[in-house]
């Protein structure tokens, strides 16, 4: 088979030949590897990693280029034009140097810009358009070896007869329909692995389907991830997804419709509409809901009951189920993984974010996170949202709404006084907003409620998502 040209183990030769690439290129560019410390540099993580990816791919025709309004209309154009974005502080050396180089996520110098155009921009501060040039092979995300290029398609013996995008996995039906629509020509398909898309069952488990799945087409057939985010600006999903694809071959298209995981879990469960091989991917993937790592996040005002209920759902996980379960919560938090973190508005939100990584990475690993911290902001929140359901968790968000005036009356920190008095800025509630969540699961206010009766709610709300046992499973 075709992709056999690309397997899926690193070695240690590759990290090598990396090194002698990339002092190769970076000499070919005029610059030397020392050198490349002294330029502006900006951080590309998420959705701008990604597209500095397909740019390098050349997925993205003609480097970095400005939005225009031409371009805004990507189904009836299938172009698809992205801009660097550089934060506001390195703007302006970014713009004397005239050059700036690209930083992966672990802070490793992957493409230098060439700044040809610049514009102002909220909220990043400018972006910029210029030609770009790889410094050395990617080496992070998924299947990295099974990420060929547009041109490296085009140099394969045989031409894709039709080209699939795709962020879940093939249900039988779709495979006749490609089968029929390819007409005994290899399928080139494309996993959408980027940002925002929690492909299903998740980036690794997706392409192992795929891989599975396409085994019944026609020689030659293919899957190649590609970190196309869910949102790019100036084009709609579908739009951008029609020009990733025609970018990789001049072919017939074919892009999957969503489904839901539910909808997903319910075929796998039912044994059902997928090809045998690839159910047994899914499957290993995609464990049983109780069995799947949960993210429980406590929102709500200082003093609204969120540890005290966190710290009883939790009790009463261990003492009754299988479930391990890691509290992040408060005092515990503060002393280790945010040790040195103030109480700023940056501070606290730094908190939360962390909180989210650490709670996700429980997740991916089948466990119970229960976290409680204030969580004012929806972005953070979403945020948080993000990064457990890229790791296959199930997020469960409860808002503990009780009332700003119960939960200042309890000040049981003597928090609220010391805000009032004015001794402690930004408190939320009182000198920070509380944006009250529209996606909550659950909501509890505590000055209605009893400890023991909320902690039953969520136990409850976890059962009928079948993320914990039934109450008849459990030990008593
Ligand atoms: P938070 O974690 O939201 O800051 P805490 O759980 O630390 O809040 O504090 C809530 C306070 O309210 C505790 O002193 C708790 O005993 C009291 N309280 C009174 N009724 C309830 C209730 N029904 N649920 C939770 N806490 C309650």
């Amino acid at each position: 088979m075709v992709d056999r040209l690309a397997t899926d183990d690193a070695s240690r030769e590759d990290l090598e030949v990396a090194q002698v690439v990339a002092e190769a290129v970076a000499a070919s560019v005029g610059v030397l590897p020392g050198e490349l410390a002294a330029l502006p540099s900006v951080h590309a993580s998420g959705a701008a990693l990604d597209l500095v990816e397909l740019v390098l791919a050349g997925v993205v025709a003609g480097g970095y280029s400005l939005p225009t309004p031409s371009t805004q209309d990507a189904v009836a154009l299938p172009v698809l034009s992205v801009a660097l974005p550089v934060p506001a502080a390195d703007a302006d050396a970014v713009v004397a140097a005239g050059r700036v180089v690209v930083e992966d996520d672990e802070g490793v110098p992957i493409a230098l810009v060439t700044v040809t155009a610049t514009s102002p921009d909220s909220p990043s501060g400018l972006l910029v358009a210029g030609e770009v040039t790889g410094l050395r092979p990617l080496t992070h995300g998924p299947f990295r070896r099974l990420r060929l290029t547009p041109a490296q398609v085009a140099a394969l013996p045989d031409q894709p007869g039709l080209v699939v995008t795709t962020a879940r996995p093939l249900i039988l039906d779709d495979l006749s329909t490609i089968a029929a629509r390819a007409d005994g020509r290899p399928v080139l398909v494309l996993a959408l692995v980027g940002t925002g898309r929690t492909p299903y069952p998740d980036a690794f488990g997706l392409v192992r389907a795929l891989r599975a799945g396409v085994r019944g087409l026609p020689d030659g057939s293919l899957v190649v991830p590609v970190p196309l985010p869910a949102t790019t600006a100036g084009a709609s999903d579908a739009g951008a997804r029609e020009a990733v694809a025609q970018a990789y071959a001049d072919a017939p298209t074919l892009h999957t419709p969503a489904a839901t995981a539910a909808e997903l879990d319910w075929l796998v469960e039912q044994g059902a509409g997928f090809p045998e091989a690839a159910l047994a991917v899914l499957r290993a993937h995609r464990p049983p809901a109780d069995r799947r790592g949960v993210v429980l996040l406590f929102t709500g005002l200082s003093g609204s009951g969120k540890s005290t209920v966190a710290h009883g759902v939790a009790e009463a996980l261990q003492e009754s189920t299988d479930r391990t379960v890691t509290l992040l919560d408060g005092d515990v938090v503060r002393r280790h993984l945010s040790k040195g973190l103030g109480f700023s508005k940056e501070d606290r939100d730094t908190n939360v974010r962390r909180i989210g990584f650490v709670a996700a990475e429980v997740a991916r690993h089948g466990g119970v996170a229960i976290c409680a911290p204030i969580a004012p902001y929806d972005s953070t929140r979403q945020a948080v949202r993000a990064l457990v359901a890229a790791a296959g968790g199930e997020l469960v968000l409860v808002h503990v709404s009780t009332p700003l005036e119960v939960c200042e009356a309890r000040d049981r920190k003597g928090l609220y006084a010391q805000a009032r008095a004015g001794t402690l800025p930004e408190f939320t509630g009182i000198s920070d907003p509380y944006e009250e969540p529209a996606d909550a699961d659950l909501r509890l206010d505590t000055s209605s409620v009893d400890v023991a009766t909320a902690v039953e709610t969520v136990l409850a709300e976890l059962r009928a998502r079948g993320l914990a046992p039934t109450a008849r499973g459990e030990d008593t």
